[in-house]
């Protein structure tokens, strides 16, 4: 097992070297990105990748996001008050962006629709402490009705289109962002409250694994 101090090492150069020139500033997001440990959110053969600039596999033909994905999806949500904030994520996968996101808001919710990584992800976060995330197993693409409206959405797989549930879950002023398109052809695009509609912006390229729902692909896409 590789000794936890050269993790701690490892992280801080993640920040250093794939975050900062890139762009990540915002500095709740960079100080939780330093902080939680990546390696806990992945199966144990792959640790000597955990800050890698990369996704790597987590089982179920899933992955864990790459961190610069991670850290530029939570920015891009420009949160005023981010201490005060209400934050749904679709796809929980193994927990990892829910962990950064429990260190920069108030509260997360977070829903994935395969059983495993759900209980793998609540066994993760409950393990490190992180207790102001809640997790459901379900179809992400309807959102979490009972707990809206949020102060943003983060969807961290790719639909044909922007789920109508998740925009309808915005408060006034709030951003959904979202990968959209088809696999490995994607647009990470955010879309913001604005009065009676919704402003678009498109922030990226992207390559996620589909959306799979009522409001995203079909089970064998
Ligand atoms: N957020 C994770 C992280 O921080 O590493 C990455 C998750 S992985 C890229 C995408 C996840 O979305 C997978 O675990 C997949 O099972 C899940 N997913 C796909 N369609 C979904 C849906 N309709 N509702 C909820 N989760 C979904």
């Amino acid at each position: 097992m590789t000794p936890p101090n050269r993790f701690t090492q490892a992280r801080l150069d993640m920040v250093t070297n794939q975050l900062e020139p890139r762009g990540i500033n915002d500095p709740y997001v960079l100080q939780a990105m330093r902080d939680v440990p990546r390696h806990h959110f992945m199966p144990e053969r792959y640790h000597r990748f955990s800050y890698h600039d990369r996704p790597l596999p987590i089982g179920h033909n899933q992955t864990i996001s790459q961190p610069y994905i991670v850290a530029f999806m939570i920015q891009s949500l420009e949160l005023q008050e981010p201490k005060n904030a209400i934050i749904l994520e679709i796809g929980t996968g193994f927990g990892y962006q829910a962990a950064i996101l429990s260190r920069v808001v108030k509260h997360v919710y977070t829903v994935e629709r395969i059983e495993i990584l759900a209980e793998n992800a609540k066994e993760n976060l409950h393990q490190l402490n992180y207790l102001n995330v809640s997790i459901k197993m379900g179809d992400g693409s309807y959102g979490w009705y009972e707990h809206a409206p949020f102060d943003g959405i983060v969807v961290a797989a790719a639909a044909p289109e922007v789920p109508n549930p998740l925009l309808a879950q915005l408060k006034p002023n709030a951003s959904l962002i979202v990968p959209i398109g088809e696999h490995g052809r994607q647009y990470l695009l955010k879309y913001t409250a604005v009065e009676d509609d919704f402003h678009q912006e498109t922030l990226s390229h992207v390559a996620f694994v589909p959306l799979i729902g009522e409001y995203g692909w079909a089970e064998n896409y």
